[in-house]
């Protein structure tokens, strides 16, 4: 709340109520008395502000309009830090030159299955590995995900591969059984905005992977972000992933000017998952390298050597072949954009 702006009807007595209003929360006022409007711009430290007391402004007597300069998330902001933030984990850089790809299936199916793709997709240059142990499911019917035991392959195929773990938690009852296998927590789009699980993850000590969620704006999932980072984990790395639209001849709707658009309003890593943006396999190159091309700190790829009988997401998955022919491709259009893959 940094500008009000009073109507012509607005009279003295009303100016008063509202310097009193700010007074109480401990801000200062200049007044600018205009031919046609007058402008009461506030001073002090104004992100404190709640949506609720701005709107309690705007409705005041007087008040034609309030337009808030600082944003209502602060420490997501690039105005409170302008440098980028690099996030480093286990050798692996995210928001650097280098572009990094996360890649493994859907959800861990078994051992021997999770072991192989891992291998394949480091192979062809990917930098983190990926799987589900716990799923969040639209049907209760559906595969669930095999829970710790899925986390245990997954830490097996790090140490075979040295690429470090991204997986999804669900629940904060989780949380500790997670934390002793994965080195990035992901936040699934659903829980985007499941306010618990953000406060528990912004206190443990690993990066946290934060889908945006299915019809979030992107304020919202700053917002998001910032009740992590509120409880001290600044490591926060967006991930665009689609969103919902009228739109059904892809899956969601992969919303790539998010990616300039966030990199204008926060020093955070911004991921984009193709994969679940389009929802089909061949889809999913081209708008992997666009995602490269509109400057994503990264990537996230769903491969599966067998997508025909994968548990969940088999169709939107890449096989290891076609997931190499990318990763050569999306070569090129880094080299073009100045970053590397
Ligand atoms: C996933 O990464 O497999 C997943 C469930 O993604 P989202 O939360 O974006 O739907
Ligand atoms: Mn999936």
């Amino acid at each position: 709340m940094d500008i009000i702006v009073l109507n012509q009807k607005a009279t003295e007595k009303n100016i008063n109520h509202i310097l009193r209003k700010l007074e109480s929360k401990g801000l200062k006022a200049t007044i600018s008395r205009g031919t046609e409007k007058t402008v009461i711009g506030v001073i002090g430290d104004t992100s404190r502000i709640t949506e609720e007391e701005e709107n309690a402004v705007r409705v005041m007597k007087g008040v034609e309009d309030v337009v808030r300069i600082l944003k209502p998330y602060k420490l997501a902001s690039r105005d409170f830090k302008a440098q980028n933030t690099i996030i480093k984990v286990k050798g692996k850089v995210i928001g650097g030159k280098k572009i990094p790809v996360i890649a493994g299936p859907c959800a861990v199916e078994n051992r021997v299955i999770m072991m192989n793709i891992a291998e394949k997709v480091k192979a062809a240059g990917a930098s983190f590995i990926r799987g589900g142990a716990y799923k969040p499911r639209t049907s209760p019917y559906s595969f669930q995900g095999l829970g710790e035991e899925g986390l245990k392959h997954l830490a097996e195929a790090s140490r075979k591969t040295g690429l470090p773990v991204v997986t999804e938690i669900m629940d904060p009852r989780d949380m500790e059984t997670i934390l002793q296998y994965t080195d990035i927590i992901q936040i699934g789009a659903r829980n985007m905005q499941n306010f618990r699980l953000l406060l528990e993850v912004g206190m443990c000590n690993k990066p946290v992977l934060l889908k945006r969620g299915l019809s979030a704006t992107i304020k919202e999932w700053l917002m998001a972000a910032e009740y992590v980072m509120s409880k001290g984990n600044q490591e926060v790395i967006l991930c665009e992933r689609g969103i919902r639209t009228f739109e059904t001849a892809t899956r969601n709707t992969l919303d790539l000017s998010a990616v300039p658009v966030l990199k204008q309003k926060t020093h955070l890593p911004v991921v984009v998952d193709p994969s679940h943006g389009v929802g089909k396999w061949d889809l999913v190159a081209p708008m992997a390298k666009a995602a490269v091309a509109v400057g994503a700190d990264g990537l996230l790829i769903e491969v599966h050597t067998n997508p025909e009988n994968a548990m969940s997401d088999g169709e939107q998955s890449l096989k290891p072949d076609a997931f190499k022919k990318l990763m050569s491709e999306l070569k090129l259009i880094a080299k073009a954009v100045g970053r590397e893959i």
